[in-house]
């Protein structure tokens, strides 16, 4: 696979810049910092391909954070998950597995020193006056009547909170910077507030908190982050970090801010993903129509497929909705490439071939990967008087340009025979339930006995050595483009997002498929088997995507 990810971009140029000035002594360090609040998604993958990217090309470092500074929403579940999914999708950050609550004694400190320099106080107004109290674009703020406590007040109400003494929502401690300034992040932002919970990590060691403003510019510069890079709701926050490092007089990182990855019909929250598996429109943060990694991954897509895809979105400064088409050429041309190639018949319609001999079967050769000259592997297909065909490949009146089986018509079966659509059986409601053909001998392993040709070639699987297994299909998981449109994501879920084939009839080889093998079941698309519900003699599918490929050709046309 060729991957462009050296192409240069915005944030290239920044580093280039800093390396050809020495900013920062030569060294490129980045670092992602997901809060384990629940699993990781598709927006999170561009975010880990860039971060983990950049350093693998610069020859520096990224480090893996956790910025657990909220427990009442993270778990150890979710810590494990974003451990598990970052391998998978190939980064390694070596030995350099952080949390923010490493450093919970040090930013503790921090506030301290704020607290004695006169820049931080203790609050008791509630959220919501805090919320009235800071103003808004038009409105500056107003000062809040305990900003002027003395530092030993502040000082002893804030290690008060820390022992516990106050409940929840009674008091936080806040920067002192100033209540009116244009940029509404300096209106005397929160640094810490009480929570009397159970943290993943800590335990009940702290009941006081901080606030993510607090914890992450200060996180990046313990860890000696050289290019802090975040998706652009953050640019507001800038002014507020270079503040705080610089009352700390600490080492100062340089942020930047990119635009996260929207993508068609799909919601990228982790707080909607979270409605969608708690409330159960979906069977888990692993279902195949959720884009969580996990879920991704169970439908069958590769890691090389979603670094791709990272490349050719690039990064940008601009907000936009990238064509979940496009992320499907990305996996379609990974697979195109490596996916071995079976038969499978997804809706079967039964074929009695009358002139071939009952007992017989045969075995036809037929190359595993035909995409791909020197690969000469061969699987073995048997062939027999009864075979399956696709329900979709037979049509009783067919127009003159449907070069499929109908009464009187020839097709090649695909590596075995010609053979002649010669009789429709039906039962009493008028359904075909049974198609009689006749073979050519003269045409074995598909070839034309005497140069006349066909121009249909379908798949085919042999009834009587078939493998039965459950497909399953899957649409869109929202019905509109901006899954948010009229009513919000949930009165826009697609009734028909999963389409389950109970009994799809696969040529015998796949008998032996294990769970995550992937497969082009020819004409059909790219299947993978199913890592959760697939069991031995049951097998389970998902398809992965379909094999036409619109992305491409919309580029085509532009
Ligand atoms: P969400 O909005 O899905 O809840 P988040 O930003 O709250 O995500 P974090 O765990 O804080 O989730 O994200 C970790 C990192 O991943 C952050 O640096 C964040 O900027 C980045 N990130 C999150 N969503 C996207 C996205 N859609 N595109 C690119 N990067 C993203
Ligand atoms: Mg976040």
């Amino acid at each position: 696979m060729t991957t462009d990810s050296t192409t240069s971009n915005f944030i290239r140029s920044i580093i280039d810049e800093d390396l050809k000035n020495n900013t920062y002594g030569g060294r490129v360090h980045t670092r992602f910092p997901p809060e384990p609040n629940g699993y990781l998604h598709i927006g999170h993958a561009k975010s880990i391909c860039l971060n983990f990217g950049l350093a693998e090309d610069y020859g520096g470092k990224t480090n893996l954070r956790f910025d657990d500074t909220n427990p009442v929403k993270e778990e150890q579940e979710y810590i494990d998950a974003i451990i598990e999914d970052i391998r998978w999708l190939g980064f390694d950050w070596e030995d350099r597995l952080f949390y923010a609550s490493d450093y919970f004694e040090q930013l503790y400190e921090w506030a301290v020193k704020l607290i004695k320099d006169g820049k931080a106080y203790v609050d008791d107004l509630s959220a919501e006056e805090i919320r009235e109290y800071r103003g808004t674009l038009t409105r500056p703020g107003k000062n809040s009547p305990y900003r002027d406590r003395s530092a030993a007040e502040n000082l002893d109400l804030f290690a008060r909170m820390k022992a516990g003494e106050f409940p929840d929502g009674s008091r936080v401690l806040r920067a002192k910077i100033d209540m009116s300034s244009p940029i509404i992040n300096f209106r005397d932002p929160v640094l810490y507030r009480i929570l009397h919970e159970t943290h993943p990590r800590t335990g009940n060691e702290w009941c006081i908190y901080p606030m993510y403003d607090w914890a992450h510019g200060q996180s990046d510069s313990i860890e000696g982050i050289t290019h802090s890079i975040c998706t652009l709701e953050f640019e507001n926050h800038r002014p507020l970090y270079e503040w705080l490092l610089e009352q700390l007089g600490v080492y100062k990182p340089k942020q930047i801010e990119f635009a996260r990855l929207n993508l068609t019909y799909t919601v990228m929250s982790k707080r909607k993903l979270l409605k969608l598996v708690k409330e159960g429109y979906v069977s888990g943060w692993d279902d195949p129509r959720m884009p969580t990694i996990r879920g991704l991954r169970r439908r069958g897509y590769t890691p090389a497929a979603m670094r791709k895809f990272a490349d050719m979105i690039g990064v940008a400064k601009a907000n936009s909705v990238v064509d979940l088409e496009m992320l499907e050429y990305a996996i379609r041309e990974d697979l195109n490439a490596s996916a071995p190639r079976a038969m499978g018949v997804l809706r079967p319609l039964k074929i009695t071939v009358s002139n071939y001999p009952e007992e017989m079967v045969e075995e036809f050769e037929v190359p595993t990967h035909p995409q791909d000259k020197s690969n000469t592997e061969t699987r073995v297909v048997p062939f027999s008087r009864e075979i399956y065909v696709e329900q979709s490949d037979f049509m009783e009146d067919a127009p003159r340009k449907f070069f499929r089986l109908s009464p009187g018509r020839e097709v090649r079966l695909l590596g075995a025979y010609y053979v002649t659509c010669t009789d429709v059986v039906k039962d009493e409601d008028d359904n075909v339930t049974e198609l009689i053909c006749t073979y050519d001998p003269e045409s074995r392993g598909g070839q034309s006995p005497d140069g006349r040709k066909v121009r249909g070639t379908i798949h085919w699987v042999s009834a009587r050595h078939a493998v039965q297994a459950e497909i399953r299909l899957y649409n869109h998981l929202f019905t509109k483009k901006n899954p948010e449109e009229g009513g919000g994501f949930i009165q826009n879920l697609n009734p028909n997002s999963l389409e389950i084939i109970e009994n799809a009839m696969l040529e015998p080889s796949l008998a032996e498929a294990k769970p995550g093998d992937q497969f082009q079941f020819m004409r059909q698309g790219y299947f993978a088997v199913d890592s959760v519900d697939s069991k031995p003699g049951k097998p389970v599918f998902n398809r992965t995507v379909s094999l036409r490929d619109s992305w491409k050709k919309q580029q085509g046309k532009k």
